[in-house]
């Protein structure tokens, strides 16, 4: 079964209730921060080609709707594709797009990932019966699908 796609230019954008609001922007180094979000791309790159079962089973844990913030496009670097000159944040591939983005966020951890870019506005979509990684460990393991059970599913 393929699971829902998400996305990080749906349609129509949609207001992130305030609720949200993730708490104060984590406190990493520039290392820190590099290496996690080296990490978070190899670790959703392995994920994409070699456990299709554990993203299946996140996307059925998932819910919301992508709130169109453009942080998942700006993870490391800024993506080429990405297209902001509207002002509202566009894929310029969006129907070819990898699946790194067209299932972003895979789980918690990558949530936590787009809130070093974008910490005060968050992502529209959540993981509600799961437990958010702490923000201060300073690296991926690109072993999803066994770890996950460390946070509380
Ligand atoms: S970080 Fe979340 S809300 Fe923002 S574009 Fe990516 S999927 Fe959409």
């Amino acid at each position: 079964m393929t699971p829902p796609p998400s996305s990080a230019v749906p349609a129509n954008p949609v207001e992130v209730p305030q609720a949200r609001v993730s708490a104060a922007a984590p406190r990493v180094s520039w290392l820190q921060r590099t290496l996690r979000l080296t990490g978070g791309k190899i670790r959703r790159f392995y994920l994409h080609k070699f456990r299709r079962s554990y993203i299946e089973e996140q996307s059925r844990k998932r819910e919301g709707t992508c709130g169109r913030c453009a942080a998942c496009c700006k993870l490391l670097f800024r993506c080429p594709f990405l297209d902001e000159s509207s002002g509202l944040p566009t894929c310029s591939i969006h129907d070819r797009r990898p699946d790194n983005c067209r299932f972003f966020p895979i789980d918690p951890r990558d949530l936590a990932d787009r809130d070093l870019i974008d910490p005060t506005n968050p992502c529209g979509f959540s993981f509600p019966s799961q437990q958010r990684p702490d923000p201060r460990a300073s690296a991926h393991r690109a072993d999803g699908p066994h770890h996950h059970h460390a946070m509380g599913d």
